[in-house]
């Protein structure tokens, strides 16, 4: 059996090694922006650079033109490092995926080194448009996760975490109609869709009494009527729920808030229209704890301190949950910004280009290097995530 020591090691310099033309990677990436589904540079340049070190690449999986399979050895196991690569619209890459992508390309490299002595598969899985659309969600329902023994991404942010957490979220859309009649001269005769919407959303504000601390629900009125003096006849709006276990989004969330909407169609006799966006469900994250826990040792090798699991539950929502409901996953954060610059940000694009985001993609690719190295040696380790996973963990 190879020295898992010595194994580390390499990946890790394999990492180094690369030091120069992984930052100019991801400084090319973070300077050509491109929002969800139009990577279509990100996507070549991250492929091209795994099958010019090697890899066998699918391209266009999922009937994605910009998603991608990169394979390098045979058979199980099989470590997969997914790479994210989608900006935002006006922003930037001011969710830093211009370091995933090339932190899980690096990371996929370096394991490259260890698998003729490991044996298994090493992949890298070319993940759009996580801003948007939730590629992951698409491609879960594709099959493109299936008979992976691990998936793992380290997404950058302002702290260093091992075990994250992510709502589960599921998008509504609802539409009131009633009947148009003058607001002033016959107030009478109308049905106001607009006190329909009115109604539901104050009926929502009572019910986050009763909801979970974790549970979110959040609405926009897309369509308030067209004029002052007119009763409105149509009202629109689109709404998100979230919650930290999907069976209570599906069994507390769901029919409470659908009963906001209906109360309110009963009081004002307008006629409720509604849609659960379930294709485009984001699933909770699901972190795997033993692999979670690989990780931080390894980042925490690296001089890192990760911060206690419990102190820190973020509340956003992300694609990745979807894939960590079908093999073991983790989605860490690595600090590449102080604790006070958020994602999303102006500020937060500018360290994802500056040396502090040079130093999380290296770090991030060595950790998750050498957890990769860690999935495919030690027998043990799967068995235990594959437990925990069927545990329900
Ligand atoms: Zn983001
Ligand atoms: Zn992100």
């Amino acid at each position: 059996m190879p020295d898992r020591e010595q194994l580390k090691k390499r990946v890790s310099q394999d990492v180094e090694g690369r030091r120069a033309e992984l930052i100019e990677l991801s400084l090319r990436l973070h300077a050509n922006p491109e929002v969800a589904f139009k990577e279509e540079k990100a996507s070549a340049w991250l492929s091209d650079y795994l099958e010019s070190n090697g890899f066998s690449l699918e391209r266009g999986i999922c009937d994605i033109p910009t998603a991608f399979r990169a394979s390098y050895g045979s058979g199980a196991p099989r470590v997969a490092l997914l790479a994210e690569y989608d900006a935002l619209p006006g922003v930037g890459h001011g969710c830093g995926h211009n370091i995933i992508g090339a932190a899980s390309c690096a990371a996929g490299l370096a394991a490259r080194t260890v698998v003729e002595e490991t044996g298994g598969t090493v992949l890298v899985i070319g993940t759009p448009a996580e801003e948007a659309a939730g590629g992951k969600v698409y491609m879960a329902s594709r099959g493109a996760f299936e008979g992976l023994d691990c998936a793992m991404l380290a997404h950058p942010g302002n702290r260093d975490v091992a075990v994250s957490y992510a709502l589960a979220c599921l998008e509504l859309d609802v539409e009131f109609h009633g009947k148009a009649a003058h607001a002033a001269a016959r107030p009478e005769a109308g049905v106001n869709a607009l006190d329909a919407m009115v109604a539901a959303f104050v009926n929502i504000g009572l019910l986050r009494q009763q909801l979970k601390d974790s549970a979110r629900v959040h609405g926009i009125i897309t369509d308030g009527g067209q004029a002052v003096n007119v009763i409105p006849h149509h009202t629109a709006a689109s709404l998100l729920l979230r919650a930290e276990e999907d069976q209570y989004l599906d069994e507390e969330v769901k029919p409470k808030v659908l009963a906001c909407f209906q109360g309110a169609a009963e009081a004002t006799a307008a006629a409720l229209e509604y849609r659960w966006g379930e294709q485009s469900r984001y699933k909770a994250m699901r972190t795997n704890r033993t692999l979670a826990a690989a990780y931080q040792a390894n980042v925490e090798r690296l001089g890192r301190k990760v911060m206690d699991a419990e102190s820190r539950r973020s509340m956003g929502s992300t694609d990745m949950g979807n894939v960590s409901a079908l093999v073991p996953a983790i989605h860490p954060t690595i600090a590449i910004a102080p604790p006070h610059v958020p994602i999303h940000t102006v500020d937060f694009r500018e360290f994802a280009a500056g040396e502090s985001g040079h130093k999380g993609l290296l770090d991030s690719a060595r950790a998750l290097a050498m957890t990769a190295v860690d999935v495919l040696l030690d027998s043990d380790l799967r068995n235990r995530m594959w437990n925990e996973f069927h545990a329900g963990g």
